[in-house]
């Protein structure tokens, strides 16, 4: 399927992936990724129409990608985003299409995305007493989650995997209750550590509640976390199952153990910029170019100039870390 040249960087990585961001806007404020109040978000005529979307997947499905995730912002507060599925499961050379949801409108839109093709869901759940989510998302909820959860269940989606964002101090009390809700749902849990993206600069090292802890937790519940073969190098995730074989757990750890080496993954936000990195301090625009109908090679050649300059790692570890002026809603996570 490849056209163009295969998007490799300068440290031989190759990138199939695309994170794409549909919008910046979201129905809940989790404190890690957004400010609570006085938030400008974008206008609509500044956000990529589905018709821009999807001509630059088009052209970076000629370069080699072949796995997208939509996300945002919340992506389900986009009007008819199920309609943007539809076109893009169906672009040649596209495999594999998730969405990543905070899953409060989900019970209500599952049913759609499904008929449009979505192959993947990956649901927000950080803990499951109302307290902890509105303590995060500084918004009532959570029942709606669970709706959500438990519809794309009835309606067929399968291997269906929560993201529960691990924070020092709020989160601790929610790992074992997250296994327990795993496990009894055949449900697959990311652990996903707290990175330096919220909009509030309120980050410190010391809130971030390690991968190795919450293992430590969960097997002294459990019993003993088995290493799951690893099929595909470039997934940011450890992934293991329990010796009883109930719950397969995963643990993403951008902090203390970056995956940076592996990695294959390229974004675009919502008024698109290309971004070969989260923590990227540069992003490349193809909005106007889109818009002057600029040729397929002009905009091939914008996103090899993002990939070639990807740096080895995000170095939040290191003393020169500098965090992009931009917060987690506004870039896409
Ligand atoms: N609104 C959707 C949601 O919450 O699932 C999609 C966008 S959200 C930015 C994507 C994922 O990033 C969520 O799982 C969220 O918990 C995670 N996230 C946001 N800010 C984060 C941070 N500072 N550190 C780690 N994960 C974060
Ligand atoms: Fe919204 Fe998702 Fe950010 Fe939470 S993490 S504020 S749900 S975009």
């Amino acid at each position: 399927m490849t056209e163009f040249e295969p998007l490799v960087d300068s440290f031989g990585r190759r990138h199939t992936s695309l994170r794409i961001s549909v919008t910046d806007r979201c129905n809940i404020r989790c404190f890690y990724c957004m400010p609570d109040e006085n938030i400008r978000f974008k206008p609509q005529d500044e956000l990529l129409t589905f018709e821009e979307i999807e001509r630059f997947t088009r052209i970076v499905a000629k370069m080699g990608v072949s796995k997208l995730r939509i996300t945002g912002g919340e992506p389900l507060v986009r009007s008819n985003l199920s309609y943007l599925i539809e076109r893009l499961v169906a672009i040649p050379g596209i495999v594999d299409v998730a969405l990543t949801t905070n899953g409060i409108l989900l019970a209500d839109h599952v049913a759609a995305l499904k008929n449009a093709g979505l192959h993947r869901l990956n649901i927000s759940l950080d803990g499951l007493t109302e307290e902890t989510f509105e303590r995060i998302a500084r918004r009532s909820g959570l029942d709606r989650v669970l709706a959500g959860i438990f519809k794309a269940q009835e309606i067929g989606f399968e291997k269906i995997r929560l993201n529960a964002v691990s924070i020092k101090g709020i989160t601790e009390n929610e790992v074992i209750p997250l296994g327990e809700f795993a496990r009894q749902h055949d449900l697959e849990l990311r652990f996903i550590e707290f990175m330096p993206l919220d909009a509030e600069n309120q980050w410190q090292s010391t809130q971030v509640l390690c991968g190795e802890e919450i293992r430590a937790q969960l097997e002294e519940t459990f019993g003993p976390l088995l290493p799951s073969p690893r099929g595909d190098l470039s997934q940011p995730s450890m992934d293991f199952h329990f010796a009883d074989g109930l719950g397969r757990i995963g643990f993403i750890n951008p902090v203390s153990q970056p995956f940076c080496s592996n990695c294959n993954r390229l974004r675009i936000t919502a008024e698109g910029a290309v971004r070969n990195c989260l923590f990227s301090l540069k992003e490349w625009s193809v909005r106007s170019l889109l818009r002057d109908l600029a040729t397929d090679d002009e905009i091939a050649d914008v996103v090899r100039d993002a990939v070639r300059a990807k740096k080895t790692g995000h170095g939040i570890d290191s003393p020169d870390f500098e965090k992009p002026d931009l917060a987690m809603y506004q870039i896409g996570g």
